[in-house]
């Protein structure tokens, strides 16, 4: 490819609406172009990276037996009230009608898809495992859409699903992705950490997320130094027995009722809700905390909460309770909005705590709680996040802290949509069972984004070779000039000829403009052949990343490259 050809229309100054180095870099280098909020064109630049950044995807799933296929984009909703999805995806998801009043969306993810394909196939485990994946367009409409393609509302993701007949071949096909996404962001040339993350709806589910650990991450990181601990701090929470204050009740009259989502006092809070809230917290008007709702199964003092999410009820110090949670103790508004919780100041609690959890103004003295009630194990805890400087779960030494962007998620889904859906096999013996599933995936264009928050200077880009959208640019300092120009063409049919992906800037401009070029877009090497040097019958070679320069005989110029 020569410049004088490439459509990577440059721009000089950063636009003001890109906050992170990925979005502006991307803008000014010709990269991409925003059509709509979060919804990007991906111009040549873009496209290359992007296709690289795939084939190396492609190769490492294909090494695990992985096998292609495209579903589609425009999914019908029946599929998705069979799973219950339909609500539960609330506003995130794109939602259309077509001209018969039938309701489609555009899909968010595809589990309801690929699991509606193998219940009508496969029957037998003679069939299984199967590993199927896609890359294609997602669509989420994100409540803030931001960073460029970091949280787009189109996107491109890989999505994997495995199929097993047993949980040992879950086991083998999630350690399977596991590799597979290791050596793919490894390739990638990226700097990442696999970690454990929140089974968010599927409680207690392993799963791990590959975070790039960059300043700008979305994602905090707790790691330990001292052992092989990482998570992300969704997950990590610091499961601690609150010490009773003086006048606390009697443990056991702390009761857990009945299940409740946190979406379900959202609701009835008419609050909406982000993902990371972790609670609810209801207090009365002594700011005493009377209820809370908390997200996810917790495991306090060996006592399992098995709902998934549940309600618990419980009468603590009501200031470590908000700080627990990292609310503001004496926070007065009726609603206080925090990282973590929804903190509810409101003499009315009473009243939304009964309706929300059935419970009647009786309970809220304990002793007369409701005999015929479930009301289950004494809990009082300490639901805040793990924060740096406590200790580890693992070995006890203070963790640390750090930012990541979440680029992949391998997640053991078990037999949650294959039973939704009814998609069975016969074992061995006859027998029919669910199929076991794994869903595994990359978010594609935020891996590009991703590298470049990780590499970049004030110059530009700093691409990683294994994706960059060429390898190499050959600049001569005046294209005007054929003695350069033939040299350069030489090198250029040579490294072709070599299999290097290079670039051939024969623009008539000045030669500060293609260097400024060469290091905004962030080729990882640059060939500058300059006047001065042709006379020794050399040519420069400049790496972006340090800025090192040798000079080299033209001859050996292509192999050195290589
Ligand atoms: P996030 O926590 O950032 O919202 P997610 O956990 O909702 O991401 P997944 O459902 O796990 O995302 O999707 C798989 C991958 O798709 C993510 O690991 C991420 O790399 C990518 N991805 C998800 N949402 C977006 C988005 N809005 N824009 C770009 N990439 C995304
Ligand atoms: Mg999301
Ligand atoms: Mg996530
Ligand atoms: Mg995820």
């Amino acid at each position: 490819m020569r410049t004088s050809k490439l459509y990577a229309p440059t721009l000089r100054q950063t636009p003001a609406e890109a906050e992170v180095p990925s979005h502006q870099l991307m803008l000014r280098a010709g990269f991409i172009r925003k059509v709509a909020g979060g919804v990007y064109t991906y111009l040549p630049l873009a496209w290359r990276t992007l296709r690289k950044i795939e084939q190396i995807i492609r190769e490492e799933m294909d090494a695990k037996d992985g096998q292609e296929l495209a579903l589609p984009i425009l999914q019908p909703a029946e599929l998705w009230k069979e799973t219950g999805r339909w609500e539960v995806f609330g506003e995130e998801m794109f939602r259309l009608v077509d001209r018969h009043n039938r309701e489609f969306c555009l899909g968010p993810t595809h589990e309801e898809i690929i699991t509606d394909l193998v219940r009508n196939e496969v029957r037998s485990y003679k069939q299984l495992p199967l590993l199927l994946y896609q890359i294609q367009n997602k669509y989420r409409d994100e409540i803030r859409p931001r960073f460029g393609l970091m949280r787009g509302r189109e996107f491109i993701m890989k999505d994997g699903y495995s199929f097993d007949k047993d949980d040992a071949g879950l086991d083998k096909s999630y350690n399977d992705m596991y590799d597979a996404y290791t050596r793919i962001f490894n390739r990638c040339g990226l700097t990442f950490r696999p970690v454990e993350a929140d089974g968010g709806a599927i409680g207690n589910a392993t799963t791990h997320e590959f975070t790039v650990l960059a300043e700008t991450g979305e994602s905090d990181i707790v790691y330990c130094e001292n052992c092989d601990y990482a998570a992300n701090s969704e997950k990590s929470e610091l499961k601690t027995i609150i010490p009773p204050a003086e006048e606390e009740l009697p443990l056991e009259k702390v009761y857990t009722p009945h299940t409740k989502t946190i979406e379900a006092v959202a609701e009835y809070l008419n609050t909406p809700i982000e993902k990371n809230i972790k609670a609810v917290i209801f207090q009365n008007e002594k700011d005493q905390v009377i209820c809370a709702f908390v997200r996810g199964d917790h495991e306090v003092n060996d006592v399992k909460l098995q709902n998934v999410t549940g309600a618990i009820t419980l009468k603590m110090a009501e200031e470590s309770a908000i700080r627990a949670i990292g609310g503001v103790p004496g926070f007065m508004s009726p609603i206080g909005l925090s990282k973590d919780a929804i903190v509810v100041v409101d003499p009315t609690v009473m009243e939304m705590h009964n309706a929300v959890c059935g419970a009647n103004e009786e309970d809220h003295h304990y002793k007369n709680a409701n005999p015929k009630r479930d009301f289950g194990d004494v809990i009082v805890a300490d639901i805040r996040l793990i924060q740096a400087g406590d200790p580890c779960p693992h070995c006890g030494q203070p963790v640390k802290m750090t930012h990541g962007i979440e680029v992949g998620q391998v997640f053991k889904l078990g037999t949650k949509y294959s039973k939704a859906l009814g998609a069975t096999f016969l074992d061995e013996n006859g027998k029919e069972k669910p199929l076991i599933m794994g869903c595994y995936g990359i978010g594609v264009s935020r891996t590009m984004a991703a590298a470049i928050e990780q590499f970049h200077d004030e110059h530009g880009i700093i691409w990683p070779a294994a994706i960059a959208p060429f390898e190499v640019v050959i600049v001569p300092i005046s294209a005007k000039d054929a003695a350069q120009m033939e040299v350069a063409e030489k090198l250029y049919a040579q490294m072709k000829q070599a299999g290097i992906d290079v670039l051939l800037d024969d623009r008539k401009e000045r030669a500060g403009v293609k260097f400024k070029d060469a290091d905004l877009i962030g080729y990882p090497v640059r060939i500058t052949v300059s006047p001065k040097l042709l006379d020794a019958q050399q040519v420069e070679i400049k790496v972006r990343k340090n800025g090192e320069t040798i000079n080299v005989n033209i001859d050996e110029c292509s192999a050195k490259v290589k």
